[in-house]
This record gives structure tokens, C-alpha cells and sequence, in this order.
């Protein structure tokens, strides 16, 4: 037995026990004549201590010659501590050690381990194995674990049956390129990895599965942005015979269950909003509710007057920023260049300050007057002390730039509080998005979402106007969730395809096996699927998803740890048939 308790287990009550205890060196404390060892494991701490009175010569060699990070079993006696640490929950007590193996050195560690170390990200993903082994990376584990441990036991009891489906397969298309493998057997041919189980899941409902999940690895192959990971976990859902309503009524009541089960919050019935309003108050799909800030639409009180910029503009839009006049024109001047550094790219920003007494002093004064100005703070919903903030152009581009402004503000002000939680459906997405480059549609969400009842006809006619069953999850500005109720007959299923820019050809040899399926008796069927690391990472107060993944990659994709991806060497190209002979 390698030890009888863990390193967080011992109280005041086991004094006088036996006890043999196992874990890593934290820290050796060396007075000469008494030596402490602070002994680590997953669980906590416990002081150990071998003195010159108690403890033999050789114990008192073997505790001198430990290092930090060693591997060591402690076999002694627990003993109250003459001066405690209430920092700890074992700081009352102490072993005195009757015996001491080392089970393994170790090296010096290139960084501490401590809760705040001085290794930097690169040394640490370098070193990540050392890393897990300080509190932060271990509780957010921990933490990860507890969420999974509730989402499966949740949707178990709702009657959802966890089914894995293959990672070995062909195309499923979410927007993103495929990461592919090549076989072996099959000279020339790949699979591909999926970038979600969607076909996969809607197949287990024509097998009727009826409720089906799955925490399941899902991968990407797309140009990384700053926390996006090429591989990453979904929980993915779907279920038959059920509506939106029915889908939206489980999956707010998964997510109030973990709001409650893990953060112990209340939420009541989560608010709702079309696509179209969330776009024209926020300038985003996934609006950040914790705090208000919506957009005003200022066309109708800008233009017609002798300012061009405003009048040739598509969209003239503001905000309100509480107190906002409290800025100076130093501060001003320092958000204008933030709103026209290139992330943003404004091209410049007209601003309203709000005075305690009911006037307004603009940087526009010249072409509008106080009643007018009057004007844009009701729009705006601005008062006595606010800063109106005005941005101009396309809707496109002036809608995503004001949100960003937005955004930043509310950081600033402190109104992003990642205790307070604000979930949000966004409903009614339109079907299609055109692809500005390509000047082709694609799916918003993918090409097995459904169009709202009788609006396929529309497809034709006016395509980007045609709505769709799809939905999203917010939670404080980040989507956390997104689904759709489906198509499930082989006709309509052609139909969007074939407006999806597919040859018939192409669909078949695609997704023929899908539409073979809707001919043998296809429920009527819709899901969603969750991001759970980014799920995990709010719900634990953090922004960061690498933070909550065990072996997480870099921005560039890599896995610094393993050095991976890598060549691999001649033969292996040969026998999966990569190898080109020039
Ligand atoms: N497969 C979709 C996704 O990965 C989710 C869904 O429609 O259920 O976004």
C-alpha cells in the first residue's frame, strides 16, 4: 500500500495515528537540526517534519537530500503543530516521520510550482504535466469534470442516450475546412475528421434513438484566431417528434442546472430575441445583456442637414456611455483611436457630451443644434452626464465596429461581471448568408437546418430574407450553444442543396447516404450542440479556454509538449501512398 490517506486528509482528530502519506516535494525547509517538507498530491498539503531529537541520523541524510518535485513515501506519526497554519486545512497537524523513500527524483522544475509561478505560457505548455500539477491548472480540471459529471447526469435523466459516433468519416460541412487522414487500404482515398457529428446524430434519429447526446471531440481545420482550438468538445444533442419549443424548454433547463448545480445562481426564464433585433440594438448575434448600452439608429434625426458624412452614410448609429462626460478630450481624443485602429476600423467617431444641466456640447456642433442633439439622446437613451458616441457607413462594417466600442466601454466601466450571468436565446436566424467575396450563399448555420414553414418557396425569389428554425445560446456576449430544427425529407433537402451551389452529382456522392435515409420513415428531428470548453471556461469566471484543457494547442495550432504536427519520415509516406515519386 502506498499510502493510507491523501495529503489533504489529515486533521487534529488523527493525532497520535499511524499514517503513511505519498506525493511530490514542495518545498524542504532546512534548519540544519530540524527539517520540514511541505508533501503535495492533488488533494492538499501536509507538513511533514524529521528533527535531530526524534528522527534518526539516516532519515535526517535522506530528508537533506530531497529536491523539489521529488516523488517520496512518508511513513510516521500525526502530531499537533506547535505553531498552525489556518491557511490549510491539515495546518494543524504535522507528520513526524519514522521513515522516508524517495520513489523517484526529479530534476529542477523550469518553473515553480506554485499558484503563481514564474514560467511563462510557452515554458509552461512545454512542461504542461508540471503544469496540471499546480492548483489553478488542476482546479480548472476538476472543474471541467464536475460540469461534464452534471451535463450527463441532467440530460440521463431526461431520457438522453449517449451514442459515440465515428471520427473517422467523411465531410460534414460546418463552415470550416476538414482536417483529413489518409488510408492505407484505400490507395488515394481520405477520411475526414469531423468538424461535428451532424449527420451522424440525424441518422440516429432515423435509427430512433429518439434523444440521443454525446460529449465528443470535434476538429476544425480553420485559421486560428486567438482561442480557437483545432480540436475541440461539444455537447452535442438531438432529439425527434419536437419543436423549437421543445428544444429551447431542455436545453434552458440543462443550462439553468448548471447555473444553479455549479455556480449555486437562480436564473429565471431566459430572455428571447430575434436575430434581426440583436443585430440592429447590438450589432452582434451574441449580445452581452449584463448591461444596456443599446445601439440608437440616428438616420432619420442626422441626415438632411449640411454634415455629408452623415448623409451619404447607410447606417448613422450611437450608444450612450454612462457618465460618460466625465472624460476628458484627452480621453476622447484616445477613444476616437481606438475606434480607428485597424481591429476595428472606423474611420472616425462624432461624439455628444451630455451636460448636468440639459445642454449638449458636440464634436459636430457646427451643423447640428440642441434640439436636434436632444434628439440623438433619445434615441440613444442617453442622460444628464452620458457620452453619446456616433459611428457611420456601411451597416455591415458600422454595426461590428460599434459593438466592438461597446464592448470595450463595458469592460472598462467594470459592467462585464463574470459572476453575474445573463443567458439569451437568439432566435429566427436567417437561412442563408451571402459570402460577400464569392457573391454565393452559404448556409448560416449548416445545410441540414430547415427553413420556417412555408418560406422554401421564397428561396427563389428572395433568398436572404428566408428565415430559419435555427437558434443560438448566449451567455454573457459569447455564444455558448446552436442548433436547428431539420430537414428530414430527401425533396426539400435536394432543394437547399441545389441553392447551396451543389450539382446534383455533387449532392449525392455528398450526402446521398443522408437523403437514402429520409426515405425509410425520418422523424421529424432537431437539435443543438453546446462548446463545452467555452461553456466551462465562463461558467468557471475566465475567458480563456486553453486554461480549462488538459493539453491544449497553441495559437499556431501546435502542441508544443509533443512537437506536433510533424514530418513523418519516407516510409510512412510510401505506404499511405503520399510519397510522390518526382
Ligand atoms: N452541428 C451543429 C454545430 O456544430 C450543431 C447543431 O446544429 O446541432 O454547430
Amino acid at each position: 500500500m502506498y499510502r493510507s490517506h491523501n495529503n489533504g486528509a489529515l486533521r487534529l482528530a488523527h493525532a497520535g495515528q499511524e499514517v503513511t502519506l505519498a506525493g511530490w516535494v514542495q518545498k524542504v525547509r532546512d534548519k540544519g537540526f530540524m527539517i520540514w517538507i511541505d508533501l503535495r498530491d492533488r488533494y492538499g498539503i501536509t507538513q511533514i517534519i524529521v528533527d535531530e531529537e526524534r528522527s534518526s541520523k539516516a532519515l535526517l541524510e535522506t530528508a537533506k537530500a530531497l529536491g523539489r518535485e521529488f516523488v517520496i513515501q512518508v511513513k510516521g506519526t500525526v502530531i499537533e503543530r506547535e505553531s498552525k497554519n489556518s491557511q490549510i486545512p491539515t495546518g494543524e497537524i504535522e507528520i513526524l516521520a519514522s521513515q522516508l523513500t524517495i520513489l523517484n527524483a526529479s530534476l529542477t522544475p523550469p518553473f515553480t510550482i506554485e499558484d503563481t509561478t514564474d514560467g511563462g505560457e510557452d515554458i509552461r505548455m512545454k512542461y504542461r504535466y508540471l503544469d496540471i500539477r499546480r492548483n489553478p491548472v488542476k482546479d480548472n480540471l476538476i472543474f471541467r469534470h464536475k460540469v461534464t459529471m452534471e451535463v450527463r447526469k441532467y440530460l440521463s435523466n431526461e431520457g438522453f442516450i449517449e451514442v459515440e459516433t465515428p471520427y473517422l468519416i467523411k465531410s460534414t460541412p460546418e463552415g470550416a475546412r476538414d482536417f483529413v487522414v489518409p488510408s492505407r487500404m484505400n490507395e488515394g482515398q481520405f477520411y475526414a475528421l469531423p468538424q461535428s457529428p451532424q449527420t451522424f446524430k440525424q441518422l440516429l434519429m432515423v435509427g430512433g434513438m429518439d434523444k440521443y447526446f454525446q460529449i465528443v471531440k470535434c476538429f476544425r481545420d480553420e485559421d486560428l484566431r486567438a482561442d480557437r482550438q483545432p480540436e475541440f468538445t461539444q455537447i452535442d444533442c438531438e432529439m425527434a417528434f419536437i419543436e423549437q419549443e421543445d428544444i429551447l424548454e431542455v436545453f434552458e433547463g440543462l443550462t439553468r442546472h448548471l447555473l444553479k448545480e455549479i455556480n449555486g445562481v437562480v436564473v429565471d426564464k431566459f430572455p428571447r430575441m430575434d436575430y434581426d433585433d440583436a443585430m440592429r440594438l447590438y450589432g452582434n448575434d451574441k449580445p452581452d445583456i449584463r448591461f444596456d448600452m443599446k445601439f440608437g439608429e440616428l438616420n432619420e434625426v442626422t441626415q438632411h442637414k449640411d454634415f455629408k458624412v452623415f448623409n451619404s452614410a447607410e447606417l448613422v448609429v450611437g450608444i450612450a456611455v454612462p457618465g460618460g462626460n466625465a472624460y476628458s478630450r484627452k480621453e476622447i481624443d484616445k477613444l476616437i483611436d481606438w475606434v480607428r485602429r485597424p481591429q476595428v476600423g472606423a474611420l472616425g467617431m462624432v461624439y455628444v457630451r451630455c451636460n448636468e444641466d440639459g445642454t449638449f456640447k458636440s464634436s459636430v456642433d457646427k451643423f447640428y443644434n440642441q434640439e436636434d442633439l436632444a434628439k440623438w439622446a433619445a434615441k440613444t437613451n442617453a442622460k444628464a452626464g452620458d457620452l453619446i458616441c456616433v459611428l457611420s457607413g456601411e451597416i455591415n462594417k458600422v454595426r461590428p465596429q460599434l459593438s466592438a466600442l461597446r464592448m470595450e466601454l463595458a469592460e472598462r466601466l467594470g459592467l462585464r461581471d463574470p459572476k453575474v450571468f445573463a443567458p439569451l436565446w437568439v432566435v429566427d436566424f436567417p437561412l442563408l448568408e451571402l459570402d460577400e467575396e464569392t457573391g454565393h450563399y452559404h448556409a448560416m448555420h449548416h445545410p441540414f437546418t430547415s427553413p420556417k414553414p412555408g418560406q422554401l418557396e421564397m428561396l427563389d425569389s428572395n433568398p436572404a430574407a428566408v428565415k430559419a428554425n435555427a437558434y443560438d445560446l448566449v451567455l454573457n456576449g459569447n455564444e455558448i450553444g446552436g442548433g436547428s430544427i431539420r430537414i428530414h425529407d430527401k425533396k426539400t433537402q435536394a432543394i437547399m442543396l441545389k441553392h447551396l451551389g451543389f450539382s446534383e452529382k455533387d449532392a449525392k456522392a455528398q450526402f446521398g447516404f443522408l437523403m437514402d435515409a429520409f426515405e425509410y420513415g425520418a422523424p421529424p428531428h432537431g437539435g443543438l450542440a453546446f462548446g463545452l470548453d467555452r461553456l466551462v471556461a465562463i461558467l468557471g469566471g475566465q475567458e480563456t479556454i486553453r486554461d480549462f484543457i488538459a493539453f491544449p494547442k497553441n495559437n499556431s495550432g501546435r502542441d508544443v509538449m509533443i512537437d506536433a504536427p510533424a514530418a513523418i519520415d519516407d516510409e510512412q509516406l510510401k505506404e499511405l501512398n503520399l510519397k510522390l515519386d518526382l
